[in-house]
């Protein structure tokens, strides 16, 4: 099988074009930049694969039996009206451009199969209610993007099986979320935010890349599907969990300007935010790292307070 994959330099796209090359498919990587997708995929790793920047994308689709569409600016970063603008017209603008390139391969030679991600930020947020593909859309930001996001993928004929992946957090090693996440645990800045309580809807890395791989042969992967693990946790659970494996505390409420600074307005998407801003909660947490640092580390201490 030939497949396009766009935004195959990121988080996900990395590994599932990692996974096709690794079982003999043939891959065009559709990207912005052809230098940064050669440095992600040397040709001495990945011999065979195609990268092509915007202008060859249209040979690359007509070629393909299927196409992934992952491409979208990151929204875990600070939030302006210039990147929240970004944030949903890339997404548009890149799908709208696979769609158009599908639309327009001739017949015999167009992919069959559109793979289209969007996310659960589509539902919204709620503490109590719980959601599955018929929910309706939510009205905040984040909601308006994916249907929007959506919109533009079901423009796509209807010949061609369009599956939507509407993708909960992504997590996995050096990436997404948790590279997000471990550095204010590291710093003991994590812990869950309010009361807590909130839904945190979660999928392994892999296997997203497995979900996308099945939906790109197995028919029965058609319209909207939600990308997330069976079993979402509570927001605690998932700071416990964290906590427990970096063996750092996640007791203390995380201010808001600390995730705000490290996450952006983006960290609306894991949670509402707990209303406290003090630099002295900081203080109190270094002051914590400092007594911790010198209880499980005295000798070290001491030789250092020796040396200096
Ligand atoms: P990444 O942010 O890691 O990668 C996205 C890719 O999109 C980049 O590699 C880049 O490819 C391209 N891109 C970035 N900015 C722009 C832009 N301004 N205009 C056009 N293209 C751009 O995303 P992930 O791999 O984490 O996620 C893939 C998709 O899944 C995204 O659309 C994301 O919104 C969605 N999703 C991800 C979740 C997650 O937890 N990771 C959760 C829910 C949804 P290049 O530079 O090669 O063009």
């Amino acid at each position: 099988m030939t497949v396009s994959v766009t935004g195959a330099t990121g988080f996900i796209g990395t590994r599932l074009v990692q996974r096709l090359h690794a079982d003999n498919h043939n891959v065009c990587v559709l990207t912005r930049s052809k230098s940064k997708a050669e440095t992600i995929f040397p040709v001495k790793n990945f011999p065979g694969i195609v990268i092509a920047e915007e202008a060859g994308w249209k040979d690359c689709i007509e070629g393909s039996n299927a196409v992934v569409n992952l491409a979208g600016m990151p929204i875990s970063t600070r939030w302006s009206p210039e990147i929240k603008k970004e944030i949903k017209e890339s997404r548009i603008r890149v799908t709208s451009k696979v769609v158009d390139l599908i639309n327009s391969s001739p017949q015999g030679v167009r992919p069959t199969v559109l793979v289209s991600a969007t996310a659960v930020g589509y539902y919204g947020t709620s503490e109590t209610q719980v959601f599955n593909e018929n929910s309706p859309s939510g009205n905040d930001y984040l909601a308006e993007v994916c249907r929007e996001w959506e919109g533009t993928a079901l423009k796509v004929d209807k010949d061609v099986r369009l599956a939507l992946i509407r993708i909960g957090v992504v997590l996995g090693k050096d990436g997404g979320a948790l590279a997000k996440m471990i550095p204010l645990f590291m710093m003991f800045a994590g812990g869950p935010l309010g009361s807590g309580q909130q839904w945190f809807s979660w999928i392994h890395l892999d296997d997203i890349v497995n979900l996308i791989y099945e939906a790109l042969s197995n028919p029965s992967y058609k319209g909207v599907i939600n990308g997330t693990a069976p079993n979402p946790v509570r927001l605690s659970e998932m700071c416990n969990q964290l906590g427990n494996v970096l063996g750092r505390p996640s007791w203390l409420p995380v201010p808001d300007f600390a995730l705000k600074a490290v996450l952006g307005e983006g960290a609306s998407v894991v949670c509402s935010l707990f209303p406290y801003t003090s630099i002295k909660h900081m203080q109190l947490r270094f002051n914590i790292y400092c007594l911790c640092r010198f209880w499980r580390d005295k000798k070290w201490f001491l030789q250092k307070l020796r040396n200096w």
